[in-house]
C-alpha cells in the first residue's frame, strides 16, 4: 500500500483531502532487501515540497523519513529483522536496490520495534537539529538564558531539555496554550513557558519575555518566525546568538513576512543570526549526535514526547497537526502492514 500526494497545495493548511492510499503488487526483492516501513513521519518541511514548484508529485507516492525493519535481504550488510532509519518512499512493504542502502542508518542494539518511533524523532532528525543546532549553533554556557519558540513540539522541547538539564541554562518556551505551557514546564522541566496565544501583538510577547527574563536573553532558538523574531532581537543581550532552525508561521502562506529588526544594535552588541539544517549531525560529519542523545535518553535528561497516529490513511491528520498545534513531541505515523 502506498501514500500518494492527491494534489499540490500552494496556500492554506494541508489535511486528509490531499492525500490517499493506492494498493500497489506485492515488490520483487531482485539483488537489494525487502523491507517493511514501521513509522512513517510527517514533518513541517514537507509543506515547502507539496507546493507546485515543490519536488513532490501529485498522484505519486509522498517521501519522507521513515524508520523500518528489513523482512528479507540479498546483501551481506543487512539480516532480516535489522533495524533502519532512511528517506523512503511512504510504501508499507517495498523492494529497495542494493545501490540504495548507503543512506540506511542502523537502529538495531539503539532501539526495538516498540520504540522504533525514536528513530525518526529524538534519534532522527528533529533530535539531530535540536543537538547541532543548540550544540553547535548557540554553544550555550552553564547560567546563560535562552528562549525557544515551539517548545512543545519535538525540536523545541528537545533544544529546552538539553539546554536545562544538560548544560545548566535557564531555558524559557514559548507554545500555544496553557496546557502545553504546563507540559513543558512540568514535564519538560523548563523554568518558564510563555503562552503566546495570549499576546495579540509584538510587544505583548516582548512584555511577557520581559517578565520572565528581566535582563534579556543570551540565546533564541527559532522555530515559528513571525512575531517571535521580533521579540527576541529585542530582548537579545550583547553577545547574544540566534538559531535561526525554521519559521513555521509562514509554511502556509506563498509570500514571507516581513521582520522588522534594528540591525545596527548587532554591531555594537556583537550578536550573531545564523541558519543551519540539520544533515551535518543527523549523518555523523559533525559532532557525536547518535551517542550523546542516546544517553540523554537513557538518563531521562531528554523525555521522549510523541503525538502517534495509526495507519498510512492516518498521516494527512498527522501532517495537518503540525500547523493547527494539534501535537505534542514528535509527529508519528505507525503502519500497519497489509
Ligand atoms: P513541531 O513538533 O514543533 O510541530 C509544529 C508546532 O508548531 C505546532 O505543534 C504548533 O505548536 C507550532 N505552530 C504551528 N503553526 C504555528 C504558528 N502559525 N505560529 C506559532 N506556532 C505555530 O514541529 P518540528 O519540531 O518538527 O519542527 C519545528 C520547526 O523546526 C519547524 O519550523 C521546522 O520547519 C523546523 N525544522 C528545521 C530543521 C532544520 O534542519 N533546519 C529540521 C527539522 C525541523 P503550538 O501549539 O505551540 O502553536
Amino acid at each position: 500500500t502506498a501514500l500518494i500526494l492527491r494534489t499540490n497545495l500552494n496556500q492554506g493548511v494541508p489535511g486528509p483531502e490531499h492525500f490517499e492510499l493506492r494498493q500497489l503488487p506485492r515488490p520483487q526483492i531482485g539483488d537489494g532487501i525487502l523491507v517493511q516501513l514501521l513509522v512513517v513521519s510527517a514533518d513541517p518541511y514537507m509543506r515547502y515540497r507539496i507546493r507546485s514548484d515543490g519536488d513532490y508529485k501529485a498522484n505519486a507516492p509522498m517521501l519522507g523519513l521513515v524508520a523500518g525493519k528489513v523482512l528479507e535481504s540479498k546483501v551481506s550488510e543487512w539480516e532480516p529483522g535489522d533495524l533502519f532509519g532512511a528517506e523512503l518512499p511512504y510504501i508499507d512493504i517495498q523492494a529497495v536496490p542494493a545501490s540504495k542502502l548507503a543512506m540506511f542508518r542502523r537502529l538495531t542494539g539503539l532501539l526495538s520495534e516498540e520504540t522504533i518511533s525514536r528513530g525518526i524523532g529524538a534519534l532522527g532528525m528533529p533530535g539531530s537539529t535540536a543537538y547541532g543546532g543548540l550544540t553547535d549553533i548557540l554553544r550555550p554556557k552553564n547560567g546563560e538564558v535562552l528562549w525557544v519558540s515551539g517548545a512543545a513540539g519535538a525540536v523545541g522541547s528537545m533544544v529546552g531539555m538539553i539546554a536545562k538539564h544538560v548544560f545548566g541554562c535557564t531555558v524559557i518556551g514559548s507554545a500555544g496554550g496553557p496546557e502545553k505551557c504546563k507540559l513543558v514546564t512540568e514535564r519538560f522541566g523548563f523554568d518558564h513557558c510563555i503562552d503566546y496565544k495570549a499576546c495579540q501583538s509584538t510587544r505583548d510577547l516582548i512584555m511577557a519575555l520581559g517578565k520572565v527574563a528581566p535582563s534579556g536573553i543570551d540565546m533564541y532558538f527559532e522555530n515559528v518566525g513571525g512575531m517571535h523574531f521580533e521579540a527576541a532581537m529585542k530582548c537579545l543581550r550583547p553577545n547574544g546568538r540566534v538559531a535561526v532552525c525554521g519559521v513555521i508561521s509562514d509554511y502556509n502562506n506563498p509570500k514571507m513576512s516581513p521582520n522588522k529588526i534594528y540591525i545596527s544594535n548587532m554591531i555594537y552588541t556583537s550578536q550573531r543570526i545564523e541558519g543551519f539544517q540539520c544533515f551535518p549531525w543527523l549523518s555523523g560529519e559533525r559532532g557525536n549526535f547518535l551517542q550523546d542523545m542516546a544517553k540523554w535518553v537513557d538518563e531521562g535528561k531528554v523525555k521522549v514526547e510523541e503525538t502517534v497516529f495509526h495507519g498510512l490513511e492516518s498521516f494527512g491528520s498527522a501532517f495537518r497537526a503540525l500547523f493547527e498545534g494539534g501535537n505534542t513531541g514528535k509527529v508519528v505515523v505507525r503502519v500497519q502492514a497489509g
